[in-house]
């Protein structure tokens, strides 16, 4: 059967892991960060010795139950760990302790925006888990796997969607949402390289108007919201050719590759593991009390939506730029402490989504972390501000701001930047352009205003671009009525 020509509607769910922000691990009190010496973060709990008992980190659970209330999740009190029985190098124990029946978060929702509307995608649930460790296969000896536990035991909420997407675009949005609400929670680093954020996208066709979803494919190893977007389309592409061959989709789990920008197989359905899941009897069911859970509801800070529209009701912002700076809380809180030393917000929100934006984004930095402090930015704006130098200047030696780490004040002097309002040295800067252009004078003393502005420039080259506008401006009226 040929299918050529059918017109298919794509459906996408979303698996999400985010490794949570505590200091140590899920079960055991080995410390939980990244990049470390291999196997320096481990213990007798998380090497999977005989004979040790996990502990559930109370800040793990904790981080789940917020990540939970703000993707407006029901929180299930009574909720429990279970084992997920596999064989891996990499997994100690032979099973990982995880959530099956019994997830802490569970029928969430939040709304996305795409393009100009607005779209809710269904939390299915949220659960708690350990991670597993790492194989490592760049040794001197490649014949060799080499395995670091460190991650072993670390704490991850895996967080399943809905089958509700029904583009790339909308599952970037919908990725870029949740990193921000788990990034403004402070409950993951949102670092998608390093895999604190780890996204597989399952992913089917259907023809056009009919109910039924089809075959589903998981799409693994997606490490930027780039690479999401690219496999999900090349995806889209293949199904539609296997199904307008007449071709069956085969469920199976995909890798996406980078290099040739293609997925492959990795395993398919007949491959996948039956888990084996059963209650874990080392750890206690949780039994979450109302009381903690309702102050943890109270306690939860402004995320991005809704300080996106209180940048646009109490800065008078336009929803552009209001959505521009909440995307990542370092940039917003950035933008805040600028508007406390300098009370215009317009001003600052121009300066911090051109001139910052771009240096942090060529650097690939965080406003966190920006080398130029929001008290060194406004003291540049401060500086256009008292006509020590024009704007034309400090939009100039803001690359240098940020690479140098001098002070705008140092910049200035150092170059000798200082805006000139003296009147005696514009009006010689001014008889000199007049001198050497008497057609545009007689022109402009004939009755062609527009003349001024070609004179207003001529200045403004004249002197560097050092020259106040505002004051070339008065002066040349008056020069130039002769
Ligand atoms: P599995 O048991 O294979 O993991 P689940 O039913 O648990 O499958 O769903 C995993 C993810 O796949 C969820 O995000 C869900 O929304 C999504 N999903 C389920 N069925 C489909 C489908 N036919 N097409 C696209 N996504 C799907
Ligand atoms: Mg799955
Ligand atoms: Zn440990």
């Amino acid at each position: 059967m040929n299918n050529a020509g059918q017109a298919y509607e794509v459906v996408i769910g979303l698996e999400v892991h985010a490794q949570l922000l505590t200091k140590s691990k899920m079960f055991c009190a080995c410390g939980a960060d990244f990049g470390l010496p291999a196997n320096t973060q481990t213990c007798p709990v998380c090497l999977g010795m005989p004979g040790t008992l996990p502990v559930i980190n109370r800040t793990a659970v904790e981080m789940a139950v917020r990540a939970g209330l703000a993707l407006n999740c029901a929180i299930r009190s009574k909720n429990r760990f279970a084992r997920k029985n596999y064989f891996y190098p990499d997994l100690p124990k032979g099973y990982q302790i995880s959530q099956y029946e019994a997830p802490i978060c569970e029928n969430g929702v939040v709304e996305v925006a795409v393009g100009d509307s607005r779209k809710p995608i269904r939390v299915r649930r949220a659960h708690l888990e350990e991670d597993a460790g790492k194989n490592v296969h760049d040794g001197d000896n490649r014949a060799v796997s080499l395995v670091d536990l460190n991650r072993a035991g670390t704490p991850l909420l895996e967080i399943v969607t809905e089958p509700d997407m029904r583009s790339a675009d909308e599952v970037v949005a919908y990725l870029k949402m949740l990193r921000d609400i788990l990034m403004y929670l402070d409950v993951c680093d949102g670092n998608m390289e390093q895999g604190s954020l780890r996204c597989e996208p399952n992913l089917s066709l259907r023809p056009v108007g009919q109910q039924a979803f089809g075959t589903k494919v998981e799409l693994k190893n997606i490490n930027s919201f780039k690479f999401v977007k690219d496999a999900i389309e090349y995806e889209i592409k293949r199904q539609t050719k296997v199904l307008n061959g007449g071709g069956k989709i085969q469920q199976e789990t995909r890798l996406w590759n980078v290099d040739k920008g293609v997925t492959a197989t990795m395993r398919s359905k007949e491959e996948a593991h039956d888990y084996r899941y059963f209650p874990d009897p080392d750890l206690v069911p949780l039994d979450l009390a109302q009381d903690w859970i309702d102050a943890l509801r109270m306690a939860l800070p402004e995320l991005p939506e809704a300080r996106q529209k209180r940048f646009v009701t109490d800065y008078g912002l336009p929803d552009y730029d209001a959505g521009v700076l909440t995307t990542s809380k370092a940039l917003a809180d950035y933008f805040e402490a600028c508007v406390t030393l300098h009370n215009q917000p317009k001003t600052v929100s121009n300066w911090v989504m051109g001139e910052l934006l771009r240096e942090l984004n060529n650097a690939g930095c965080s406003a966190a972390s920006s080398p130029v402090s929001p008290e060194r930015l406004v003291s540049l704006l401060q500086l256009v501000d008292k006509g020590t130098i024009s704007l034309k200047v400090a939009r100039d030696i803001f690359p240098e701001l940020y690479a140098s780490g001098k002070s705008p004040e140092q910049i200035v002097q150092a170059k000798g930047l200082t805006q000139v309002s003296d009147e005696g040295a514009l009006e010689k800067v001014i008889g000199e352009v007049m001198a050497k252009n008497p057609a545009q004078v007689a022109q402009y003393r004939s009755g062609k205003d527009t003349v001024l502005g070609f004179f207003v420039g001529q200045v403004m080259k004249a002197s560097g671009g050092k020259a106040n506008p505002g004051k070339v401006n008065e002066l040349l009226k008056k020069k130039l009525a002769g």
